[in-house]
Parts: C-alpha cells; sequence; structure tokens
C-alpha cells in the first residue's frame, strides 16, 4: 500500500526480522536507512533491491519536504533504522510527523525493540514504565535529569524506568543511578537476542560495583524499579519534591 512504512528490524539475531517486513520492504520504490553499510546487507540477504537513501539527524530536517510530496503523490517509502525499531532513540521522527500532519498514510510493520525486550526480561514491574532514551553522556546534566526524575516520583510517579547506556558509561551511570534512587532492584540488560545475551538483577548499588568492577561490552539496557510507595504524609512529600528540585539544579 502507499504510505511511509516504519519497520522494525533485528536488534542483534538476524532471525528477528518478520516476513511481513521482508514483503513490505520488498514493495517499496525506496528505503529509507539510518546508514547504508547496516541495511544494504540486510536487504542483500533477503534478495531486495529497492534503492536505498539515508535518513539520519544531519539530514532528516532538509530532506522532509521532499519526502512529503512523494508521499503525498502515492510513493511507497519504507524507513528503518540500523536496529530495533524506528525513531526508537533513531532518526524518523520529523519525517513521521510531517507525514501524519500532512495527511499522508503512514503505517508500520512492529518488531524488535531493546527497551521493552529488556523491560520483559528485568523481573520487575511492566507497567507503568517510563523509557528515557540515553540520559545525557556529561555528569552534570545526567545528575540533572535524574534529580528531575525523582521529583516526578516525590510528585507521585511510580513507574519502571528504562535507560539505553554506552558500554563504557554503564559504570558510571549505575553510579549516578544509585545515587539518585538509592538501594532500587534494577536490572542490566546486555546483548540481547544476540550470542551471549545476558540479564543481571540485583539492586543498583550491587550492579554499579559489579560493572565498576568489570567493565561490560556490547549493548546494554538499564532497568530501574519505581519508586517505592510514597508513605509519608503531604508535608513529607512535598520536603522530598524540594530536596529532589533542589537535587536537580545542582
Ligand atoms: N531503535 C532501537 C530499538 O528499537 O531497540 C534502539 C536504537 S538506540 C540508537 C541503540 C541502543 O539501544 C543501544 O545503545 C542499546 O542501549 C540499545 N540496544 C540496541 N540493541 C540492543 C541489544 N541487542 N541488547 C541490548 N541493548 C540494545
Amino acid at each position: 500500500a502507499p504510505g511511509l512504512w516504519l519497520v522494525a528490524t533485528p536488534i542483534g539475531n538476524l532471525g528477528d526480522l518478520s516476513s511481513r517486513a521482508v514483503v513490505t520492504l520488498r514493495g517499496a520504490e525506496l528505503i529509507l536507512c539510518e546508514d547504508t553499510r547496516v541495511t544494504a546487507p540486510l536487504l542483500a540477504r533477503h534478495g531486495i533491491s529497492a534503492p536505498l537513501q539515508p535518513l539520519h539527524d544531519h539530514n532528516e530536517a532538509r530532506e522532509v519536504p521532499r519526502l512529503v510530496e512523494r508521499l503525498l503523490g502515492g510513493a511507497r517509502i519504507a524507513l528503518v533504522s540500523d536496529a530495533g525499531t524506528p525513531l526508537v532513540s533513531d532518526p524518523g521522527y520529523r519525517l513521521a510527523r510531517a507525514a501524519i500532519e500532512a495527511g499522508a498514510p503512514v503505517s508500520a510493520v512492529p518488531g524488535p525493540n531493546a527497551a521493552v525486550m529488556a523491560l520483559t526480561l528485568s523481573g520487575l514491574p511492566p507497567q507503568p514504565f517510563l523509557f528515557m532514551g540515553f540520559l545525557p553522556p556529561r555528569a552534570g546534566a545526567r545528575a540533572e535529569a535524574i534529580g528531575r526524575l525523582r521529583a516526578a516520583e516525590a510528585a507521585g510517579l511510580a513507574a519502571t524506568l528504562v535507560f539505553f547506556e554506552a558500554p563504557h558509561r554503564l559504570a558510571e551511570c549505575l553510579a549516578a543511578l544509585a545515587e539518585g534512587f538509592g538501594s532500587r532492584p534494577a536490572a542490566v540488560a546486555r546483548e540481547l537476542t544476540k550470542r551471549f545475551e545476558e540479564v543481571r538483577r540485583a539492586s543498583l548499588p550491587d550492579l554499579a560495583a559489579h560493572y565498576a568492577a568489570q567493565a561490560p561490552r556490547g549493548e546494554i539496557v538499564v532497568v530501574v524499579g519505581p519508586a517505592p510507595e510514597a508513605t509519608g504524609g503531604a508535608d513529607e512529600v512535598e520536603d522530598r519534591l524540594r530536596a529532589a528540585l533542589a537535587a536537580g539544579q545542582s
């Protein structure tokens, strides 16, 4: 069918490309991808030869008007990213929003997503959950982001939190999370769907200590359990809210 198709691709295990994804990519007259060096081999494996065009943070804004024009003219365009579900910490949001606003048909072929897979394997409550993407890489901005989450918790948010993180920053990220959230249950999910898949479930301080001693490799999702039920009265909640806000501003 014509329109923009958001097509999920594997997050490691190539067997996770769905048959509907293959059919959709085969029927596309243009496939937008993050990095042609990643997507071309995937397409070749399935004998798909549609033209590939890179769409990434640096050219997306510029390319959107022309792509929306083509969509309104009835084109069948697929969008994939390097791994998993496009738009989720990946390019494509600007294009999808512009297509929706222009009234072009937009649909998706759902599939792998590292955040949801980690959530389901974490042993922590699956809902409500709050997907945060990557925390800021710098310590100050990261502490502020954690402070904002604590403020939201002091105001009543009790959600499982899901973060993406790079392996070389995992130990310092876990230390910052332990500092902000204390000794909460958490999980680190690594190399999901791949040969060395591993899920480590422990308290935040224990996970921080483990990965400080042993730098991990591969791709990583961190899942943090929800704030314990607020037990205090309104005054205590207000005190905690102020403290959390102050921490976020420091
Ligand atoms: N769009 C992707 C999705 O739907 O899962 C996420 C893209 S984001 C740029 C890449 C991050 O996702 C990695 O740094 C890691 O945090 C996480 N990730 C992707 N694949 C993973 C895997 N196989 N195992 C664990 N985490 C993964």
